[in-house]
C-alpha cells in the first residue's frame, strides 16, 4: 500500500511540469539521427554543442565497423558479469591497450564510468579509512565514497590550503585516499595535481584521479591529467569512461597490477553487473587506436577550443575558470538558464543547462562542449546565435557587446 505521505512527496514534485508548461523543459530531448556535430531532433537539424564526444569519433567508419564486426563474432550481449561468463578477449585486449596508453601496469573495465567510481572508490579504504574529496567531484565519486563506509571529508574546490587542513586532521597511520576529477565536468577547470601529489606524499594518502573528461583531451596523445603534469607514476589510480572521447559506453580503472588484482575481486558494481557488450568494447578499442594514430585530432580540439573561448570572451560572456573544451557560460539564474537553452535550441544550437542542485543556484550555467570535428562555420553559427539570444533575453550584464 502506498502511504499518503509518500504520495504527497511524489505529487508535490512539480518542477518538471512547471518547466513544460513554460515551454522550457530541456531534458530527454530525443535525438532521431546523430551525425556527430549535427543531430536531428523533432525533424530539425541542430548543431550539437552538448556532447562529450570530444574527439568526434561516434560516426567514424572504423569505430562503426569494429562494433559491427564484434556483433558478428560475439553476438549482441555478453549476458553476464566480467567475473563469470561476461569477459571476452575484447575486454582483455582493451584493458591491456588502456593500461599501456595511460602508463600503468594494469587496467580493469566496468560497464560505465559511474559504476567504475562506485566500485573503485568504495573498495579500497574500508570502514576505518578516510576519503577526501574536492567539493565539486562528480556524483559517481560521491556515491562511491558513501558506499565505502569510510569517513568522507570534502575540501573547497581546488583549494589546496583547505585540502592540507583536512589531511592534517587525519592520523598519519590511517588509510586515506584523495579522489579528484582531472577536469571538472561542469566548470572545465583542471585539478591542481602537482600540489595534490605533494600533499598526498606528506600525509601518506593514495591519489585517485577521474579522467572521464581528460582521456583524449589532456596530455600527450590524450593520455590524461597525470601525463599532462608528468605525474603518472605519482598517481595511484586513474579512472575514466568510454562514453566521452572513446565514443562508446563503459569505464575503466588503471593502476598497479596488485591494486587492479584486488579491485578485480572486490569491486561489487563490476562483479554483480553485466559487462559492456561486444559492440561497445570493440568501438572503445577502435577509438583508442585512432586517438593514438591521429594526434591532429587533439590539435584540432584545442584550436577549436581556443577559437571559441577567445570569441566568447570578446562577446563578454562570463566563463569562470575553464581551461578546457568544457566551456561554462554563467547565467546565474535558473529560469534564464532554461530560457537561454530553449531559445538556442529553437535557433538550432543544442547546449546543456546546469542549474541547482547540480550547481549552487547563483552559479547556474550553460555548458558548451567543443569537439575536434566542429567546423569553423559551426563554431561561428553558434557564436552568432549565442550573442543574438543573450541580447534578446536582456542578458546585458553578461554580454557587453550589443
Ligand atoms: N566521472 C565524471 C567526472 C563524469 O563526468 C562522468 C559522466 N558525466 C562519469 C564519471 C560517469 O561516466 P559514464 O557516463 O561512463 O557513467
Amino acid at each position: 500500500m502506498i502511504q499518503e505521505s509518500l504520495l504527497e512527496k511524489i505529487r508535490s514534485f512539480t518542477t518538471p511540469d512547471e518547466l513544460k508548461s513554460a515551454g522550457i523543459y530541456p531534458y530527454f530531448r530525443a535525438i532521431e539521427k546523430n551525425n556527430d556535430t549535427e543531430v536531428m531532433i523533432g525533424g530539425k537539424r541542430v548543431l550539437m554543442f552538448g556532447s562529450n564526444s570530444y574527439m568526434g569519433l561516434t560516426n567514424h567508419p572504423e569505430v562503426l565497423k569494429a562494433a559491427k564486426d564484434a556483433i558478428d563474432q560475439y553476438g549482441s550481449s555478453c549476458s553476464g558479469s566480467r567475473f563469470l561468463n561476461g569477459t571476452s578477449n575484447l575486454h582483455v585486449e582493451l584493458e591491456e591497450a588502456l593500461a599501456k596508453h595511460i602508463g600503468k601496469e594494469a587496467a580493469l573495465t566496468f560497464t560505465t564510468g559511474f559504476q567504475t567510481n562506485l566500485g573503485a572508490v568504495s573498495a579500497i579504504t574500508g570502514r576505518n579509512g578516510v576519503i577526501i574529496l574536492d567539493e565539486l567531484d562528480h556524483a559517481s565519486i560521491i556515491e562511491g565514497s558513501r558506499l565505502s563506509f569510510s569517513k568522507v571529508l570534502k575540501y573547497a574546490h581546488n583549494n589546496m590550503q583547505d585540502l592540507e587542513q583536512k589531511l592534517s586532521t587525519v592520523p598519519l597511520e590511517t588509510i586515506k585516499m584523495i579522489v579528484v576529477d582531472g577536469i571538472f565536468s561542469m566548470e572545465g577547470d583542471i585539478c591542481k595535481l602537482p600540489d595534490i601529489v605533494k600533499l598526498a606524499k606528506k600525509y601518506q594518502a593514495l591519489v585517485m584521479v577521474d579522467d572521464a573528461h581528460s582521456l583524449g583531451v589532456l596530455g600527450k596523445l590524450g593520455k590524461g591529467t597525470a601525463d599532462h603534469f608528468g605525474l603518472t607514476d605519482e598517481v595511484d589510480l586513474i579512472v575514466g569512461t568510454f562514453s566521452k572521447s572513446l565514443a562508446s559506453l563503459g569505464g575503466y580503472v588503471a593502476g598497479s597490477k596488485e591494486m587492479i588484482n584486488y579491485l578485480k575481486h572486490t569491486a561489487r558494481p563490476m562483479i554483480f553487473s553485466a559487462s559492456t557488450p561486444p559492440s561497445a568494447t570493440a568501438s572503445a578499442l577502435a577509438a583508442l587506436r585512432i586517438i593514438q594514430r591521429e594526434p591532429e585530432r587533439l590539435e584540432k580540439l584545442w584550436s577549436n577550443t581556443a577559437y571559441m573561448v577567445n570569441a566568447l570572451q570578446e562577446l563578454g560572456f562570463e566563463m569562470g575558470a575553464s581551461e578546457t573544451p568544457i566551456i561554462p557560460i554563467y547565467i546565474r539564474d535558473n529560469f534564464l538558464t532554461f530560457k537561454f537553452t530553449q531559445r538556442l535550441f529553437e535557433e538550432g544550437v543544442f547546449v546543456n543547462p546546469v542549474v541547482s542542485p547540480a550547481v549552487k543556484s547563483d552559479s547556474s550555467l550553460i555548458r558548451m562542449s567543443i569537439m575536434a570535428t566542429h567546423t569553423k562555420e559551426q563554431l561561428d553559427t553558434a557564436l552568432e546565435k549565442l550573442q543574438m539570444v543573450a541580447n534578446e533575453l536582456g542578458l546585458a550584464r553578461h554580454v557587453s557587446v550589443a
